[in-house]
């Protein structure tokens, strides 16, 4: 048989042509014009010589060319490469060469280091999304007007189930970014799962399309299943917390899918105004949601917020607390129908031992959502894939009932006078103080200690709290070894285009050379 991701759009454009699928703006753009423009773009790209393996990396915002080049690509049974928005000249230059790409295609307010990137890679250019003052003088080829010249494509080219469909980098917190192969299988199967399963999307509900299309989350939770179901989705190319509350307001908005950095600036969006749209439930994922956050998002929107767990290597969704089942705050739920989860013995390299129900460990798994492997680096693929399952770098639990709880990723772990503190408990209980809006905890080397625990703090607007004081609220709330000994009053915390708090940057910036 043959499978294909592009089928997703093609198929909706098929059977409800006049449903829209993007609002823009005041624009509504409908599934039928939207799969024939992409058809075109498809069209240009294969009289580029784009074909089935090639790699075609994009770096395009959430605007709908991103789905027209996405799905172009996809229906040539060509493998898109969809670049982080915010990476410079050589971390775009980096991710051509490692993927090995034909082209790229860039959204002119990328060109500025897509260009040197591109050139130094020996990789061609072609952009999109051109405003019309600049057509004349932009400094490379346009899609547009080539695929105004071109044949389209007649439909989808038909594709192995297991062909290579998406390479997604990874950030690179340990190292160079790796670049994670999905199949056309798991990124359908991720869709079909999810839609049967464990959310609740109908044609007629609007989804939130704030989340990056880039990034795995964004681009099977919202743009795909969207898609295949024929809904809506709300388009906003730069997260703004205010702008993004009056766009669900004003489309009402149904289906909130988010990171919690997201939640928090909705939550504090919603005491600037009684505006709320009429949301069926939220989805929040890519860090752990605390608690207090997800009750305050509930009772500000009445809608319930499910927890998911997933990663790039995973399609994303690993387990989730799935809609219609009572969600259990804390958990990230159960794990998708046809994927296993389990833990496994953290210390043991080289193979898997597996632990039983509620001990902690490293979380492994195994299923359809699993990525073929890192591109073109078989010993990072060989220490992350083991007998068959994948090692997410992940601590956490699972009971009896197979309910799965994440603890904190391995590496963020800290070791204080040989005891180990999970930042992400420590910061569940700080944002439990009325003035905290965030806090992230971070381990910063220390001679006495080995690792001393810090804090990075932003306040409410329009709070105040003192260090100490925050010290205090949180050591009357969690053992002696685990409280933050330091904090850090700051403005914002350093954040990575998905949304999620870059702690390596906390702990950089406040580690003291030695001496
Ligand atoms: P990189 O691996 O490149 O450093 P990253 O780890 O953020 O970046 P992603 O694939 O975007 O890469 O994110 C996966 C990670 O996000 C998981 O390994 C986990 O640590 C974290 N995560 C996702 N969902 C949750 C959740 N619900 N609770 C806690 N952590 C989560």
């Amino acid at each position: 048989g043959t499978l294909s991701v592009a089928a997703i759009l093609a198929e909706t454009a098929r059977r409800h042509p006049d449903r829209v699928a993007f609002h823009v703006g005041d624009a509504a753009l409908t599934y039928g014009p939207l799969w024939d423009r992409t058809r075109a773009y498809a069209g240009a790209l294969r009289a580029r010589g784009v074909g089935p393996g090639d790699r075609v990396a994009m770096l395009v915002p959430n605007v709908p060319d991103f789905a027209r080049v996405y799905y172009a690509v996809l229906s040539l049974g060509a493998v898109v490469v969809p670049v982080h928005l915010l990476f410079k000249a050589q971390e775009i230059e980096y991710v051509l060469g490692d993927s090995d790409a034909t082209l790229l295609v860039a959204a002119a307010p990328m060109l500025g280091e897509a260009l040197p990137a591109a050139a130094a890679a020996g990789v061609p250019v072609v952009t999109v999304l051109v405003p019309d003052a600049h057509v004349a003088a932009v400094p490379a080829p346009r899609l547009e007007d080539e695929a105004d010249a071109a044949d389209p494509v007649r439909t989808y080219a038909s594709v192995n189930p297991l062909a290579p469909a998406t390479v997604l980098y990874t950030s690179g917190t340990t190292g160079r970014p790796k670049g994670a192969v999905a199949s056309h299988l798991a990124l359908v199967e991720q869709v079909h799962v999810t839609l049967l399963d464990t959310a609740d999307i109908r044609p007629d509900d609007v989804v939130f399309g704030g989340l990056p299309f880039f990034h795995t989350f964004g681009q099977s939770a919202v743009l795909n299943t969207a898609f295949r179901r024929g809904a809506a989705i709300v388009l906003l190319p730069r997260f703004d917390a205010d702008e993004a509350l009056a766009l669900l307001v004003k489309h009402r908005a149904t289906v909130f899918t988010a990171v919690p950095t997201m939640f928090l600036g909705m939550v504090q969006a919603a005491a600037r105004t009684t505006d709320r749209p009429p949301l069926k439930y939220a989805v929040s994922g890519g860090a752990a949601l605390p608690v207090a956050l997800l009750e305050a998002f509930a009772r500000e929107f009445g809608a319930e917020v499910h927890e998911g767990y997933g990663l790039t290597e995973t399609a994303p969704t690993v387990s989730f607390n799935y809609v219609g089942e009572p969600i259990r705050p804390g958990t990230v739920g159960r794990p998708l129908w046809g994927v296993d989860v389990e833990i496994a013995d953290s210390e043991v390299e080289g193979r898997i031992e597996l632990l039983g129900p509620g001990e902690l460990g490293e979380v492994v798994v195994r299923g359809h959502n699993l990525f073929k492997g890192y591109l073109g680096n078989p010993e990072a693929t060989a220490a992350a894939v083991v007998d068959g399952w994948f090692r997410t770098g992940d601590l956490g639990t699972v009971d009896a009932e197979g309910i799965v709880t994440i603890v904190d990723r391995k590496k963020d772990m800290i070791v204080r006078n040989g005891y180990n503190v999970y930042p992400s408990e420590v910061e569940d209980a700080m944002v439990r103080h009325p003035a905290v809006a965030q806090a992230a905890v971070f381990g910063v080397e220390d001679e006495a200690h080995g690792q001393e625990v810090h804090a990075a703090v932003v306040l409410m607007p329009g709070r105040t709290a003192t260090a100490q004081e925050i010290v205090d609220f949180t050591r009357e709330r969690i053992a002696a070894y685990k409280y933050p000994r330091v904090v850090h009053l700051v403005e914002t915390l350093p954040l990575g285009g998905s949304g999620k708090v870059l702690k390596r940057e906390l702990v950089a910036q406040y580690s003291t050379p030695a001496g």
